[in-house]
């Protein structure tokens, strides 16, 4: 069943005060965690008329809108505005003095989380969800449990939906009680601009934390162990965002890690490569991937099965294997993205309000908010030669369209994976501006089953970015207006 299931399945209703309980004090939910999977479920489960009640350790808004998604968006668009500044030259318009005053892009990125903090909050209030500031636990008589400064109270409930999170990884190489080790969180609160960065790990966090740096002045050296950058993305992108980012003055070395640290100062870092190489620069940021919060809340006792790795097992209804236990976001693995964790928890409120709903990872977009950015969803070329999938691929280069050049953003391409047989589109892969928007046209597409033919042949405006799009669905039938085609020898 497609995702769409979760308001056309919405519509029982659980009368307030819980209903399935018959006791006033008693929840139908409690939510464990308020990130971007908690807090929509807990808003979910109330619309369908649950008593409801969220329980959260820190900030509302979880990772994504206090050390995540928002933060590091907000910092990059100041430093986007410091690049464009530069380059004003470049659109016949002279600014000097360009400078960036840290302290005020601090400032603006925080203002920004506060106020997203406080509309969350607000709006938890407003839908009548209880906001219960603590620990959260399950207990064995599969309530929760809260620890808080005032001790620890018990919420009785029928159904908990677990959406704690993650937190960054950590590798044992380093000390991360040293000031100079960061992980992405401690990147976020920097009082300074570093003058020079290790980046460990070139995945999307690694790269998005190079492309906010590099720009405001600091020189940065990034490790990958693997021999390609940002790995789990098509490899044409990986390669073109490589080279980008060498062009850049971005030193990136593959196959390469960091062996031993040698020294730590009080403002500065060295460190020994597994190239034999030394290191040293002011600050070193660990981006390795996260750790799922899933120890201490209980689960082992009451026999919720999780894996090797701790990730929380469930099913398409995101239900554990505890009867009335649901569990959401990053803590259940895959795709550790915010809207995958909503999508998450709106599957699992319908399911604990009596609805009936299954989570579909057909159509995820996933984006990384470099310069240029991306945006990927579908099949991409690696996963379909990786799994003996035949396709058909076409493409067509921001630097052939109007617009890109007029806006002075024509790096990149947009990449179409296709269906030889049906002509529908199965993937998309965009490098190139304004990428995490643009590929919401791909992404509706291949939801709805359209055909290349299908976005040849939509009318698109003039000049816009998305007729990128449509010229790579015109270059699959070999038609492309825009492109020069092949001589013939
Ligand atoms: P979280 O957001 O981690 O929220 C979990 C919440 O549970 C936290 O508030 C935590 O305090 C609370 N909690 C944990 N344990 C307990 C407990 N026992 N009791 C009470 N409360 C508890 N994703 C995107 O889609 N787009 C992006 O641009 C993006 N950028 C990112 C940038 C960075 C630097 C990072 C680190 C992540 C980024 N992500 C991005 C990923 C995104 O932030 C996560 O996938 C998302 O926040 C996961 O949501 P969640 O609700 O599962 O968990």
């Amino acid at each position: 069943m497609a995702f769409f299931s979760v308001f056309s399945t919405c519509n029982r209703t659980v009368r307030k005060g819980s209903a399935m309980s018959g006791n006033e004090s008693k929840y139908d939910v409690v939510v464990i965690g308020a990130g971007p999977g908690g807090y929509p479920a807990a808003i979910r489960a109330a619309q369908m008329g649950a008593k409801v009640a969220v329980v959260e350790k820190e900030k509302v808004g979880g990772t994504c809108l206090n050390q995540g998604c928002i933060p590091t968006k907000s910092l990059l668009a100041s430093t986007e505005v410091v690049t464009l500044a530069r380059e004003s030259d470049k659109f016949g318009v002279k600014i000097e003095g360009v400078e960036p005053d840290w302290t005020a892009i601090m400032e603006r990125k925080q203002k920004i989380t506060d106020t997203l903090v406080k509309g969350v909050t607000h709006l938890l209030k407003a839908n009548g969800v209880d906001l219960i500031s603590g620990t959260g636990r399950v207990t064995l008589e599969r309530n929760v449990a809260v620890k808080s400064a005032d001790g620890e109270r018990v919420l009785e409930t029928d159904k908990i939906i677990i959406a704690t999170g993650s937190d960054p990884a950590e590798l044992p190489t380093f000390d991360f009680s040293q000031p100079t080790v960061m992980t992405s969180t401690d990147a976020l609160e920097l009082d300074h601009i570093p003058e020079s960065l290790i980046i460990v790990g070139s995945g999307v966090i690694g790269s998005e934390f190079a492309g906010i740096f590099k720009p405001l002045g600091t020189e940065i050296v990034m490790l990958e162990l693997m021999d390609r950058m940002l790995p789990t993305e098509d490899s044409r992108v990986a390669k073109q965002m490589r080279s980008t980012f060498r062009k850049e003055g971005i030193d990136i070395r593959l196959e390469t890690t960091v062996s031993e640290v040698l020294e730590y100062g009080d403002d500065h870092i060295k460190v020994e490569l597994s190239s034999g190489d030394t290191l040293e620069a002011e600050k070193l940021l660990v981006s390795i991937g996260r750790r799922l919060n899933s120890s201490g809340l209980g689960l082992e006792e009451v026999g919720v099965e999780l894996d090797r790795r701790g990730t929380i097992v469930v099913n398409d209804r995101m239900e554990t294997n505890v009867d009335g236990v649901y569990a959401i976001g990053d803590v259940v693995g895959g795709i550790l993205l915010a809207h995958t964790a909503t999508a998450e928890g709106l599957v699992a409120a319908a399911n604990a309000t009596g609805g009936s709903s299954v989570i579909d990872y057909k159509v995820v977009p996933a984006c990384i908010f470099t310069s240029p950015e991306v945006g990927s969803v579908g099949l991409n070329t690696d996963k379909a030669a990786e799994q003996g999938i035949e396709i058909n691929v076409s493409r067509f280069s921001f630097g052939a369209l109007g617009k890109a050049m007029a806006m002075g953003e024509d790096r990149g391409f947009v990449q179409l994976v296709i269906d030889p047989e049906t002509d529908k589109l199965l993937g998309a892969q965009i490098m190139g501006p304004h990428a995490s928007d643009l590929i919401h046209e791909a992404a509706v597409a291949i939801k709805l089953g359209a055909t290349a033919e299908d976005i040849a042949t939509t009318i698109h405006a003039h000049p816009s970015l998305p007729e990128a799009i449509m010229e790579a669905a015109e270059a699959a039938h070999g038609r492309a207006i825009h492109v020069a085609p092949r001589k013939k020898r």
